[in-house]
């Protein structure tokens, strides 16, 4: 139990309403996008500025008392779960755009500043921040920074980490250090890219850097409807040969084209076994044969039917369907469990059977959304939390499904983090020296480890069993 002490030195610091202490209030950070676990924080600190965490960081290292940072609480690994952690530090209220260099193509924004609002900033410059998560209109800076997010655009665009200059870095000591800055390339460790992913366990990120880039000249959007999931991986496979990169290349199958058509009613084809958003972007000039290219082969792949976007509110209803498919699948179960594994882009077919085989052997219903481009896939387990065996099933399930990733020549995540769901599995794809020196690593930002414990490493000194559903309390 913290000390009362400790709640009337905070709120000299972040004021009355800068604290959570009610117990239904506290219910809301529970949890995050992973709603499989729930803890709840004994406190959250919605600090206003960098100076504010520092100064807040400071006491808690003064009681040695640890710490989870929070976003949006968007993120899908459970990072935000507080275990072993009694205080949330919440960046909701760190919202300052504060400078926007247009000539140099640069934004810094605190850490709490939404990603949409980085674009709506500097539209009308002609330049916007390539990052795109599909949680864009919710998910904050810092968040993205944590996970190294991706989203649909990245794979012409990259991730996260291709756009962050520099990041102001809270450590748990208290300490504000800058890494990185607004210069390209500079001498030394790339630090930057240690803390970029680093899922808060080095520290909170108070401020970015981020890079802006020219908004395309236009675009060409295209739906191409498959009988299979298999034919659909084929174009991907062959769009990419043909020497084409597109902006997008995304899938989705029967399951969650029937969902998103029920919530949005589009006209998708509800018995399409898959149906792929393919994107081209850039300047005009030269766009129609690239859309050309890609109807090309798509009709080499046994394309069914295929749709152009023919203006902006085609193409924005296209995006609409698959940006907002996860918020669809309530339609399809009362829970769901969104899981994130990668595999190289030709073996989609192969990840996509064993997939199905998991919901056949689990008696599970699983919808399929994926970065089909960059072999990113996103399985959605569906079930009831009110039924405990289906449960258990979901957890096995998608622990098989990442099992199959790797053994596939990919790895656990493609842009959703380990947090604390996937800690576990770490060692399917790193020795006990590799993870030694992680942990090292993190020692240096972090001696205590106070900041976001029990995330992202396994814990060699506490025995965990990270499949037990619902976990209530710390470890
Ligand atoms: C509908 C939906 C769609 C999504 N689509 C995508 C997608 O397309 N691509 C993608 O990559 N992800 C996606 N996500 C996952 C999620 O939105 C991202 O991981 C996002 O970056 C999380 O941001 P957040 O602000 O919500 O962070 P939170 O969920 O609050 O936190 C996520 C992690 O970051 C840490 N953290 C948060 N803020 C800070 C900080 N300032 N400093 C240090 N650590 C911090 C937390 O401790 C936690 O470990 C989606 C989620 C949902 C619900």
């Amino acid at each position: 139990m913290l000390a009362p002490a400790l709640a009337a030195r905070l709120r000299t610091v972040v004021g009355a309403d800068g604290l959570v202490t009610r117990p239904e209030s506290l219910r809301v950070y529970e949890c995050d996008g992973y709603t499989l676990e729930r803890a709840v924080p004994e406190l959250v600190v919605l600090p206003r500025s960098p100076a504010e965490v520092s100064a807040v960081l400071r006491l808690l290292a003064a009681d040695r008392i640890s710490f989870v940072p929070r976003g949006a609480g968007t993120g899908l690994a459970g990072g935000t779960l507080p275990v072993e952690a009694p205080v949330m530090i919440c960046t909701s209220r760190m919202q300052v755009i504060e400078a926007i260099d247009v000539e140099n193509r640069r934004i810094v924004v605190q850490a709490g500043v939404v990603n949409q609002w980085v674009t709506n900033a500097v539209r009308a410059h002609g330049l916007c921040y390539a990052p795109d998560p599909s949680s864009q209109p919710a998910c904050t800076i810092g968040g993205n920074v944590a996970e190294n997010s991706g989203g649909p655009h990245t794979l012409k665009y990259g991730v996260t980490t291709n756009h962050v200059l520099g990041v102001e870095l809270a450590l748990p000591s208290g300490d504000l250090v800058a890494l990185g800055g607004a210069v390209e390339d500079r001498p030394g460790y790339d630090l930057v890219g240690l803390v970029v992913g680093g899922e808060g366990t080095l520290g909170i990120v108070t401020r970015a850097t981020l890079r802006l880039v020219r908004a395309p000249e236009a675009f060409r959007t295209l739906l191409a409807v498959f009988d299979s999931v298999d034919a659909a991986s084929d174009a991907v496979s062959g769009i990419i040969a043909a020497g084409v990169v597109p902006a997008a290349l995304e899938m989705m199958d029967r399951l969650i084209v029937a969902a998103v058509e029920a919530a949005f009613r589009i006209g998708l084809p509800t018995d399409a076994g898959a149906v792929l958003l393919v994107e081209l972007d850039g300047p005009a000039v030269g766009l129609d044969a690239q859309a050309e290219r890609v109807a090309s082969v798509c009709r080499g792949s046994g394309v069914r039917e295929i749709r152009v976007a023919r203006d902006e509110a085609e193409r924005a209803a296209l995006w609409k369907c698959r940006k907002r498919a996860f918020g669809a699948v309530g339609r399809l179960a009362p829970n769901y469990c969104t899981q994130d594994g990668v595999v190289p882009r030709t073996r989609v077919p192969d990840i996509v059977r064993r997939i199905a085989a998991a919901a056949e052997r689990h008696r599970l219903r699983i919808a399929n959304v994926f970065h089909a481009g960059d072999g990113n896939i996103h399985p959605i387990l569906l079930y009831d939390e009110r039924d405990p065996d289906e449960v258990v099933r979901v957890l096995a399930a998608g622990r098989e499904i990442l099992e199959a990733c790797v053994a596939l020549g990919g790895s656990l995540t493609g842009e959703h983090g380990i947090g604390v769901e996937k800690r576990g599995l770490m060692p399917l794809l790193f020795s006990p020296d590799d993870l030694l020196v992680m942990s090292r690593l993190r020692e240096v930002f972090d001696p205590e480890r106070r900041a976001n414990p029990h995330k992202v490493l396994p814990d060699a000194k506490v025995c965990v069993e990270t499949r037990t559903p619902r976990r209530q309390a710390a470890m």
